[in-house]
């Protein structure tokens, strides 16, 4: 297929143009390099069925001209992500946010279809157990900073869904449960590649809160590949689709096991989240994943890869020379 995707320098963006490359699918491939990095390009940018355009899909002109002629799939992912980045940018972070997806779902044509990458933010404080898709979405106090990514996301949803269902365009949305793998930056506050990062440098890890926390850590490798699958799906337009994997682990034992694997004779810390992240934060303690709906629909659920994942980040960090006291 002719892809076009958004965000293609970021880390999820990245892997899944090099995953479409592969499979034979031309992608022409837009990001800003705000926060994305032509290095997480640079396996395929020589590619002859690859194109790479430095454009922000703020600029709903440029996103008109790329779709025409129109694409068979867009892959929406551009976004301003990551916690400290909305508690620091809030207002940069909205408008990205927001007026990026009216410009994909503007730009689209009727016979493309467009998947647009929203998040598990969007349960919120719903922490009953696995969630599936028509589960309630909860969100804390509106003067709260860390929701309005929550929020912004919802109305891209909501933007998606709507376009859809007055035929402007085939599209669905992925909620995508903490993605992990190489590349993912831990400059905006991710867990994981900040913990690595710091078992490597023989620096103390960070816990936030009391860290008994839980999430479902995801590997990239499987998210872009239910995505693919998903946009090549008859049954997928106009439906909302989880993708994660299902066994928890707290933040607590995640640095356990980052310490494990890496070797390394760090110590967990914990912080508060105050001074992690200021007032304007609040957590959940657990979001968990309900796929039922995902593997119905392509016949593949993610499975649990963190050992994976963190040997792959921890490989990354070293070979950068990153990760200077690794004793493993
Ligand atoms: N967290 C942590 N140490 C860090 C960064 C994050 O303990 O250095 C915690 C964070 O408070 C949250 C969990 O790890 O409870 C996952 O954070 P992340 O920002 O990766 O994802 P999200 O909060 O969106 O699930």
């Amino acid at each position: 297929m002719r892809a076009l995707v958004t965000g293609a320098a970021g880390f999820i963006g990245s892997h899944l143009s090099e995953a479409l490359l592969q499979r034979g699918d031309q992608v022409v491939a837009i990001d800003n390099l705000a926060t994305g990095s032509l290095r997480n390009l640079s396996a395929v940018r020589s590619w002859p069925a690859f194109r790479f355009i430095q454009a922000d899909v703020c600029d709903s002109q440029a996103l008109e001209r790329l779709c025409d002629p129109p694409f068979d799939v867009i892959f929406h992912l551009a976004a301003a992500v990551g916690v400290r980045t909305i508690l620091d940018h809030p207002l940069a972070s909205l408008n990205t946010n927001l007026r990026g997806t009216e410009n994909a779902l503007a730009a689209a044509a009727p016979g493309s279809t467009l998947i647009v990458a929203s998040t598990s933010e969007v349960y919120g404080k719903n922490e009953s157990g696995p969630l599936s898709e028509q589960a309630d979405r909860i969100l804390g106090a509106g003067e709260l900073a860390r929701w309005w990514y929550a929020v912004a996301k919802m109305a891209d949803e909501a933007l998606a869904l709507a376009s859809h269902r007055e035929g402007k365009v085939k599209a669905l949305v992925v909620r995508l449960f903490n993605t992990v793998g190489p590349r993912q930056t831990g400059r905006y506050g991710m867990v994981l590649p900040n913990l690595v990062r710091q078992a490597l440098a023989g620096e103390p890890l960070t816990v936030y809160g009391d860290g008994e926390q839980t999430r479902c850590f995801t590997y990239v490798e499987d998210t872009v590949k239910a995505m693919i699958a998903l946009a090549e799906s008859p049954a997928s337009p106009g439906l909302i689709f989880n993708i994660g994997q299902s066994t928890e682990i707290s933040i607590n034992a995640l640095a356990r096991r980052v310490l494990e694997l890496t070797g390394s004779r760090s110590k967990i810390v914990h912080v508060s989240y105050q001074e992690a992240y200021g007032d304007s934060y609040e957590d959940m303690r657990r979001r968990v994943p309900d796929c039922s709906l995902l593997e119905r629909t392509i016949g593949f659920m993610p499975t649990n890869r963190l050992d994976e994942a963190i040997r792959a980040v921890a490989a990354e960090i070293q070979a950068r020379g990153e990760g200077e006291c690794a004793s493993a």
